[in-house]
């Protein structure tokens, strides 16, 4: 479960915050209407998420639609903090090839040839033999949005590796 609480900032017009359909519009379909009930008088709620994408999605369009901040609970990271959804590691409605296009993916994707070396952590292949090296997530970005921009789940692999893995297998081959 993916747990999330938003806190309007303060002074912000949020009359509608205690109302269960307020802040994102269109959120995700598997917010319960239970969450309701445990507003008191705060501007705050909290909601829970059954996928990651869901709150992330949720937080994205909160954050364009209300100042204030949002803290994130997810079973496999550390709380975190947004205020922006510029900092949600999350692409939004953008597209695949806009995510793979971004400064921050170019800078980390020079970082993983830097660590990982020119060649396929699979089968060992380099350019020198006519490779083209792929950086890979190795937990999916359509799954784990949150480790997109971690050095620790990349991986080089080949094309013919990488196409093989598909977003099936999470094998970590280094
Ligand atoms: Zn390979």
């Amino acid at each position: 479960m993916y747990t999330v609480s938003f806190h309007a900032a303060e002074g912000t017009d949020n009359h509608s915050s205690a109302s269960s359909n307020s802040g994102a519009k269109g959120s995700a379909k598997s917010i319960s209407k239970s969450s309701a009930k445990s507003i008191s008088k705060s501007i705050s709620k909290k909601k829970k998420y059954k996928t990651e994408s869901g709150a992330m999605k949720a937080m994205w369009n909160w954050l364009n639609a209300n100042k204030g901040s949002v803290n994130y609970f997810s079973p496999h990271s550390m709380p975190q903090t947004f205020t922006d959804s510029n900092e949600l590691p999350y692409e939004g409605t953008k597209t695949e090839t806009d995510f793979y296009r971004t400064a921050k993916w170019l800078r980390l994707r020079t970082a993983a040839f830097e660590q990982f070396g020119n060649k396929c952590a699979c089968c060992g292949a380099t350019p020198d033999t006519g490779a083209v090296l792929h950086v890979d997530h190795i937990k999916p970005r359509s799954k784990y949005p949150h480790l997109a921009l971690e050095l620790d789940n990349l991986q080089i692999l080949c094309e013919a590796c990488n196409m093989g893995k598909l977003n099936v297998s999470e094998t970590q081959w280094r």
